[in-house]
């Protein structure tokens, strides 16, 4: 916590102290507030030297350049250091060069959002409150509610009623206090926010808490460590309310002012088509709430609660904004299976429809060095993997079936 040094607003740009409650900006009312760090400071102590020596396997690893004090820090689930892997396969089918997958499907409760719940418990702990409230379409809520418990503290939880089966389980078995809404996300989130005020929990709702964005800046300072601080082209992620990509940009962005790596890379923010509305305010300048019909349902957010921070983070990177089909992300999914072994939820995938789509567009060269990022583990929505998987042939139990189905198969293959 020494290196913060204030919270700034984004709109109206004024500073306040980083107190753990503050959400949005007290003089303004509506802009969302920034995390400020003392950069000359910092470039002392967080070099590569020092991670070279750092032996923590979690995002505290970062503690330095996080929002949080040590003592909050113990018991919780070990979040982060996801792998990275050299895609040799994928880069074949889509004519790369040089391509990667950060597989954050494998953070404990299988999504990149426990980076962001981890500091909510902390904060939460700081403020010496024992319940922790959000509004999710799925993942966020999980993984509340995972560290939340691991914590030892009370998660509630507010769900829009078309949450996926497994996300909701992973929930119950968890123990949160669940609330299934009669409605949609946007109504989720504005009951939660009431409950909130009216009995003070600990806020988690991403977009307005500015300590989540930092937790998720943890996923762009391990692609950076595990690329040897290289540059890095492109970076690609799918975007709901915004948050995660507006992470992704200020976790490099760290790394820059740090003088660890020579330049912010380009974010390719990927949405889906049935629900779009940052790639469509990207190209008019306006934000208009859209509907949220697609099968990727934790980027399906109709009314982006990050929307300002989002659009300045592919802005600011000179990146670009791509939208892919609902069959895409199907084929995607298979694709990422199939050709690297990563089982991503379809908002996860969308990332690798995009990604297609711009190597198609020429909008990403073969040379680009890239990295595409999995959100979330495809154990999560099983229904929907269901949809891009064959199902299994059934043979009758003789070796002699096996043999007239393997050669018929292989024939068909010629
Ligand atoms: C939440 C989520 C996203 C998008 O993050 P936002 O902060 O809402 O933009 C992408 N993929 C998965 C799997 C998620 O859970
Ligand atoms: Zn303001």
């Amino acid at each position: 916590m020494k290196y913060v040094k204030y919270l700034r607003c984004t709109s109206c740009n004024q500073t306040f102290p980083a107190t753990p409650c503050q959400l949005l900006c007290p003089a303004c009312k509506t802009g969302t507030l920034d995390v400020l760090y003392d950069y000359d400071s910092l470039k002392k102590k967080v070099t590569k030297e020092y991670f070279a020596k750092e032996s923590t396997q979690s995002i505290w690893r970062y503690l330095p350049l996080l929002p949080v004090r040590d003592v909050d820090t113990i018991e919780t689930l070990a979040v982060g250091m996801t792998p990275l892997y050299q895609a040799n396969q994928l880069k074949k089918i889509v004519k790369m060069d040089n391509l990667y997958v950060k597989d954050d499907g494998l953070n404990p409760t299988l999504s990149l959002k426990d980076r962001a719940s981890v500091v909510a418990i902390c904060k939460a702990r700081e403020a010496q409150n024992k319940v922790i409230c959000c509004a999710s379409t799925g993942n966020a809520a999980s993984s509340l509610a995972g560290n939340a418990a691991k914590a030892g503290l009370k998660s509630i939880i507010f769900v829009p009623k078309r949450a996926p089966v497994g996300k909701l389980v992973q929930l119950a078995l968890f123990g949160a206090l669940v609330i299934k809404v009669d409605g949609d996300y946007k109504d989720a989130f504005d009951l939660s926010s009431q409950v909130i005020d009216r009995y003070g929990f600990y806020n988690r709702n991403a977009a307005i808490n500015p300590y989540l964005v930092e937790g998720k800046k943890t996923v762009a300072y391990e692609i950076s460590e595990q690329l040897g601080f290289e540059p890095i082209d492109w970076v690609v992620v799918s975007v709901g309310d915004g948050c995660t990509i507006a992470g992704v940009y200020k976790g490099f962005y760290d790394l820059y002012k740090l003088g660890l790596i020579p330049a912010i890379p380009r974010l390719l923010g990927v949405q889906a088509d049935g629900c779009k509305p940052l790639m469509d305010a990207a190209i008019t300048g306006q934000l208009v709430i859209a509907k949220e019909n697609t099968i990727a349902d934790s980027i399906a957010v109709g009314e982006p609660r990050n929307h300002h921070k989002a659009l300045l983070a592919v802005k600011e990177s000179q990146g670009e904004w791509i939208s892919a089909s609902d069959s895409e992300i199907l084929s995607a999914m298979r694709l990422l299976g199939s050709a690297e072994g990563v089982f991503s939820e379809p908002a996860a995938a969308c990332s690798v429809a995009g990604l297609i789509k711009a190597r198609n567009q020429g909008i990403i060269n073969r040379s680009d060095k890239t990295v595409v990022i999995s959100t979330g583990n495809g154990l999560k929505d099983q229904q929907t993997a269901a949809k891009a998987a064959d199902e299994p042939v059934l043979l009758e139990n003789s070796i002699q079936a096996f043999i007239n189905y393997y050669e018929k198969i292989n024939k068909e293959r010629k």
